[in-house]
């Protein structure tokens, strides 16, 4: 991961935000080429699941809403983490999250039978499947009473085992005493409910009245807006629409870099559908997603999972869900979330609005409130997930040293072709080259280094291609030659057939 991060941030990718104050904790810039791999994740999000399809379309709803917004979708109420304070030395922490800590390391002893060890074993066979245990056990090659402690992170809990666990927490604060992580006093406050929505206020005066919510997804406007796309745009159900934008949630324990963040951007679909014919259509969805992120992304199939959720762990109205899940540096973790949340929204959204939701069906001439599907996946997410998978490494000079290169698909990769004057004094035509290629494909021009350091330099970029400006091949006969990123082949094309060469590469 630490590899990552220094190409990230030494390379323009990721930059810490306010980095010149000192920075702000957790907020992450996208810099130069960072910016431009989310645009094309984005752009090939949007070609795949609205461009290529009849039954999709595009919205891009507003950050700020309505705060009954939040009360019908169960945020206001519900969308909350429990915050536990050391009364000693003032440190905030997850209730939760203290006692996976414990847990963790009562198992760094192997054969600990101590209380927390044993209640980690159980924990980890009520959280986990028959064959989700299994997997842990034979990839990890663990002894039996060894756990992967990833995996019982409290994220994954059901509302009842969160309950449970909270409980517990009270009852071991008695009879048990937990140490605080920071000064291993037993001191702790009442656990209290933390909101994870960032408040804010609208207009010229802070009062509750003006109070407003940053949206901590972006699914609600869709929700809202379905009368509205229902009016306007003549889709008949099945149909779906997706919707990119910001997202907010002020989450107790960011990290893991751009993981998991408080302002992160989101792609999320929901697609609407007939009651009864959701289960199919969730299948369907699945295999989509993984289609979007094995075969349009090229990610490593390896690193990818399905991971359904069990009856005791889905939400009260969902039907199925399911994660695919990413195995990042630090473990395998959810990347996209795929849920078949019935009529729950809609209904909801009827209810506090008091406005009809339903669709009226003119070929069947039938009224009913549509079941929905929703993916959705994190887009600053899936970034971290593209950069760990196209990240590889390759022997460089004679001393074993190695030098980067990130093999991105073309089409994700931020700069398509690097344009290179073998030496200075051929600028004038390279420039040419650059202004002729930059019409149709994001170039760079680079004239200062050796030859073999800018190839390299654009390796570690992920940049698809590098076009050499020479005297021989160029000025004499009117061609350059191309050098491969992933294989360092060279072959040598006319300037004539440059554009077409790369639009067809681009669409292989
Ligand atoms: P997690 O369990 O990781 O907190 P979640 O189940 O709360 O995620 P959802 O509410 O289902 O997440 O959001 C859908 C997607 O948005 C997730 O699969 C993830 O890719 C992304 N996402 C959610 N929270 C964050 C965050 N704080 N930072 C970055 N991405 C996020």
């Amino acid at each position: 991961m630490k590899h990552i991060v220094d190409l990230a941030k030494n390379r323009g990718f990721v930059f810490q935000g306010s980095e010149i104050y000192g920075g702000l904790a957790n907020t992450w810039d996208y810099g130069p080429l960072g910016s431009l791999l989310k645009e094309n994740l984005k752009n090939l999000w949007i070609r795949e699941f609205v461009q290529r399809r009849p039954d999709m379309v595009l919205l891009d709803a507003a950050i700020l809403m309505n705060p009954q917004v939040w009360v019908a979708s169960g945020h206001v109420g519900g969308f909350s983490d429990p915050l536990v304070d050391c009364k000693s030395c003032k440190q905030r922490f997850r209730a939760d999250k203290i006692i996976d800590g414990l847990i963790e390391n009562h198992l760094k002893d192997d054969s600990s039978d101590s209380y927390y060890a044993t209640r980690a074993r159980e924990l980890w066979v009520e959280t986990l499947s028959y064959d989700e245990r299994k997997n842990d056990l034979l990839n990890k090659q663990l002894p039996i009473y060894w756990i992967n402690v990833n995996n019982l992170i409290s994220e994954s809990w059901s509302a009842e085992m969160q309950v449970k666990f909270l409980e517990e927490f009270e009852v071991l604060k008695e009879e048990r005493g937990v140490p605080c992580p920071n000064c291993g006093e037993c001191n702790w406050a009442e656990i209290k409910k933390f909101n994870l929505m960032f408040k804010t206020s609208q207009g010229v005066t802070e009062d509750s009245s003006a109070m407003v919510y940053l949206r901590p997804e972006t699914a609600q406007g869709i929700f809202v807006d379905f009368p509205n796309i229902v009016r306007t745009c003549r889709r008949r159900i099945p149909f779906g629409v997706a919707q990119v934008g910001k997202a907010f949630r002020n989450e107790i324990t960011p990290g893991n870099f751009i993981f998991r963040t408080r302002e992160f951007e989101q792609m999320e679909i929901e697609y609407f559908c007939e009651p009864g014919t959701d289960l199919e259509l969730h299948a369907k969805w699945k295999k989509d997603c993984m289609n979007f992120l094995q075969n349009t992304l090229s990610l490593n199939s390896e690193n990818l999972r399905f991971r359904d959720h069990d009856a005791d762990e889905l939400s009260f109205y969902s039907n199925a869900t399911t994660d695919i899940e990413y195995k990042f540096p630090f473990g395998w973790w959810e990347l996209w979330g795929i849920a078949d949340r019935t009529d729950f929204d809609l209904k909801a959204h009827m209810t506090e609005s008091k406005q009809d939701m339903s669709y009226f069906d003119p070929v069947k001439n039938t009224k009913f409130i549509p079941y929905v599907i929703e993916p959705s996946i994190g887009l600053t997410r899936l970034f971290l997930a593209t950069l760990c998978d196209a990240y590889d490494t390759v022997p460089d000079g004679e001393e074993g040293g190695e030098r980067i290169v990130l093999r991105l698909k073309p089409e994700v990769a931020p700069v398509k072709i690097a344009v290179l004057p073998l030496v200075k004094k051929l600028n004038e035509k390279a420039e040419e080259v650059f202004h002729m290629l930059s019409k149709h494909f994001m170039t760079w021009y680079d004239e200062t280094g050796s030859i073999g350091k800018r190839y390299a330099r654009f390796d570690e970029i992920g940049t698809p291609w590098c076009v050499t400006i020479d005297f021989d091949n160029t000025l004499e006969k009117n061609m350059v030659t191309i050098r491969h990123r992933d294989t360092a082949e060279q072959e040598t094309v006319a300037i004539e057939a440059l554009v077409e060469y790369f639009q067809t590469a681009l669409n292989s």
